[in-house]
């Protein structure tokens, strides 16, 4: 139900939000997303993570982790890095979390960085709050109902029940951006306003590994230079559409989602 309370995006106004390259663009001034992903147990979601930042409108993908051989293997355009954040070399934004374990070392690290960052997945549970809150460059987190449950300490059949003051909550306590994932998904910034609503969501979208291509497209997008509420709200609703046109009805695996992103670009454009 839309009121003052809720905004939703159009078509059009996605369609003003993308990153378009220019005549005399290249690949650093597009920007550079970096992705700090993955782990020996979970190198899948640092491919996905990097899926979607590739489609996100980034000129370059940098990636730092255990999982460089699986990224390299699917993406080659990846550049891939064996030291930590600090040393990987320049970046606009990064996305820290899908499939990381228990990496809090570079969690920390990318967290003290001067660029926006996202935090996904195992991000947002090995993220200093107080870290969080002293950054100033933007934030985003992206957590589930369940994810969401557990930074605020309460059942997730309550976040469930109560998804806007959840978001704004959130918000509020680590003063960051947060996306709440789900059926409808939410964007609410720290200093109140609106909260938008995404409309193109498809319960195809239900599916391991959709959340990390999601994570990697809107670092992409934040990377491109968009603020931290049209990087989730634009990555949201282009993940939205390309779950729909990858499925037709059909399942899909996160992959099929990350490969028809171009195709939800289009129907944007
Ligand atoms: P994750 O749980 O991190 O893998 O993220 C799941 C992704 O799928 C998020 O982008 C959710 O918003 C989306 N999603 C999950 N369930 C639904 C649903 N029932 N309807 C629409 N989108 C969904
Ligand atoms: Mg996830």
């Amino acid at each position: 139900p839309a009121g003052p309370e809720l905004e939703a995006l159009q078509h059009a106004d996605v369609a003003g939000l993308l990153p378009l390259p220019v005549f005399e663009s290249d690949k650093y001034r597009r920007g550079v997303v970096g992705v700090a992903a993955g782990s020996a147990r979970y190198p899948g979601a640092a491919v996905l993570a990097v899926s979607g930042a590739l489609r996100g409108g980034a000129g370059a993908v940098r990636y730092v982790g255990p999982a460089g051989q699986a990224v390299i293997a699917r993406f080659p355009e990846t550049l891939v890095s064996d030291q930590g954040p600090h040393k990987a070399g320049r970046v606009q934004a990064w996305v820290v979390g899908p499939g990381a374990g228990d990496d809090a070392a570079t969690v920390a690290e990318v967290l003290d960085t001067d660029v926006p960052v996202l935090i996904d997945a195992d991000g947002l549970r090995l993220a200093d709050r107080d870290a969080v809150r002293a950054r100033t460059a933007p934030t985003l987190m992206t957590p589930h109902a369940g994810e969401a449950a557990a930074l605020l300490g309460v059942a997730r059949e309550r976040v469930e029940g109560a998804r806007l003051s959840s978001v704004r909550e959130l918000a509020a306590r680590y003063r960051a951006t947060v996306l709440l994932k789900g059926s409808t998904t939410l964007v609410a910034d720290p200093d109140g306003g609106p909260v938008r609503v995404n409309p193109t969501g498809t319960p195809w979208l239900a599916t391991a590994g959709s959340g990390d291509v999601l994570s990697g497209l809107a670092g992409s997008l934040l990377a491109a230079g968009l603020t931290a509420r049209d990087a989730g709200s634009v990555a949201a609703y282009l993940h939205g559409l390309a779950g729909r046109l990858a499925a037709h009805g059909a399942p899909i695996g996160a992959h099929d989602v990350a490969e028809s992103i171009p195709e939800a670009w289009r129907d944007v454009r």
